[in-house]
């Protein structure tokens, strides 16, 4: 099915064992609201690293896996189906940094990063910023051979397990003033400080929370812009782009999970002496599940195979929001099909539609939200023509 290559599948299968590996550890993470041991978390990337999926996304020049964009979707769906986000273990370094590192900086982060040795994180959010990031009001002054940072991020992901952020202010003076910077911090430095850590709906573990984080009067030197000053619009765009594939392609595995899931449960759960599966109401949940994950696994399929055709990257840019838009959105309904399949057991944090129930709704938030993504995809139609598009 799918056409897939023998290189495809066999990435595929080896994603596959990794997230099969790690789905029976999922209920103690979730009972120990997410926390999974150090030497454990260390294992698991060894796991992934050993299994060739790390950094598949990073050109193999700089030591990643130089995965087509389709390889990428196969990997990162099947991850999709572990909750607890127990399969970040297996990274994404930023795919978009080596264009443009300078030599320092790839031996610094780049290089490390695709070996597994660093992470990242990103400080772009702000309280009166999300959506909108042009509204962001973080400075980035020059001071002679350093950058003066000031500014407090929101829902900074993975901030403790962090080695460097990706800080993106606007130039406070100078030629530039007003454009945006992007710039590497590395973790700890002096100024940088938790505000506090907020609860969420999921249940991950300290190393992937995401606190709100404070930069005042951090001193970098000039040699941590990435870019030229006023690039930092472009690096959010281009992560924008893959990040919302990965968002599609996530959704398709945890749709995946659930459906095989409920039907299972289905055909083994007897109400008056009979299976539910049995029962017309429940055959729409579980045929309505089915069928729109197809649509959104064909869709985000075509959508990897068109950035691996080297398609026009404002297509690129739409038929990512398409994907994105459509997947996540499939994903919440076929969760909540789950949990009404599952009757009182759906409402079980033991049971996998009740993780992903909470799990999969963020998916409809971060990386643009669904409303943003339908503005995206609007705007290109009424710009290029919708048949331009799909
Ligand atoms: C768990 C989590 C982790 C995150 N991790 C990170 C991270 O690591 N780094 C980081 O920098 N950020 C991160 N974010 C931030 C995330 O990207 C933003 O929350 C998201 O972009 C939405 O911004 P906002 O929360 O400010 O909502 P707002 O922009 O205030 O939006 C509020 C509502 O208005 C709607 N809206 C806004 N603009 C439009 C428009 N043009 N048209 C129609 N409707 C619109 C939205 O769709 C939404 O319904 C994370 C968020 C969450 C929840």
């Amino acid at each position: 099915m799918y056409c897939l290559s023998a290189a495809d599948l066999d990435i595929q299968a080896r994603a596959r064992q990794f997230a099969d590996e790690l789905i029976p550890l999922e209920q103690d993470a979730e009972l120990a609201d997410g926390e999974v041991p150090a030497e454990q978390a260390a294992a698991h990337k060894a796991r992934a690293i050993d299994l060739g999926l790390h950094a598949a996304n990073m050109p193999k020049e700089v030591g990643g896996g130089g995965c087509t964009s389709l390889q990428q979707v196969l990997i990162t769906e099947q991850l999709g189906r572990v909750t607890n986000a127990l399969a970040w273990a297996c990274g994404t370094p930023p795919s978009w940094l080596p264009a443009v590192a300078t030599l320092d900086q790839a031996e610094r982060y780049v290089r490390p990063a695709a070996r597994g040795e660093k992470d990242e994180c990103y400080a772009i959010t702000e309280e009166g910023a999300g959506s909108d990031v042009e509204a962001i009001e973080a400075t980035v002054r020059r001071d002679g051979d350093e950058y003066v940072l000031n500014g407090t991020k929101w829902h900074v992901t993975s901030f403790y397990s962090a080695d460097y952020a990706f800080f993106q202010g606007k130039l406070a003076g100078g030629q530039n003033a007003g454009q945006h910077a992007m710039l590497i911090v590395d973790l700890p430095s002096p100024g940088v400080r938790v505000v506090r850590t907020p609860a969420y709906s999921h249940t991950l573990g300290s190393a992937h929370k995401h606190p709100i984080v404070a930069f005042e009067d951090v001193r970098v030197p000039l040699t941590q812009l990435v870019g030229a000053e006023g690039d930092g619009m472009s690096f959010a765009y281009e992560w924008f782009r893959f990040e919302r594939l990965m968002v599609a392609a996530r959704c398709l595995g945890a749709a995946e999970r659930l459906v095989a899931e409920m039907t299972a449960f289905a055909a083994e759960r007897r109400v008056s002496g009979r299976p539910i599966a049995e029962l017309g109401a429940v055959q729409a949940m579980l045929a309505d599940s089915l069928t729109e994950l197809f649509a959104a696994r064909a869709m985000t399929y075509e959508t990897a195979r068109c950035i691996d055709a080297g398609a026009d990257v404002k297509v690129q840019h739409a038929q990512c929001s398409m994907a994105k838009l459509y997947a996540s959105e499939m994903a919440g309904r076929v969760a909540d099909r789950a949990v009404q399949v599952f009757g009182g057991r759906g409402y079980m944090r033991e049971y996998a539609a009740e993780r992903f129930f909470r799990e999969l709704r963020v998916e409809r938030i971060w990386e643009g939200t669904s409303e943003v993504q339908r503005s995206i995809i609007a705007g290109q139609m009424i710009k290029r023509g919708p048949g331009q598009l799909a």
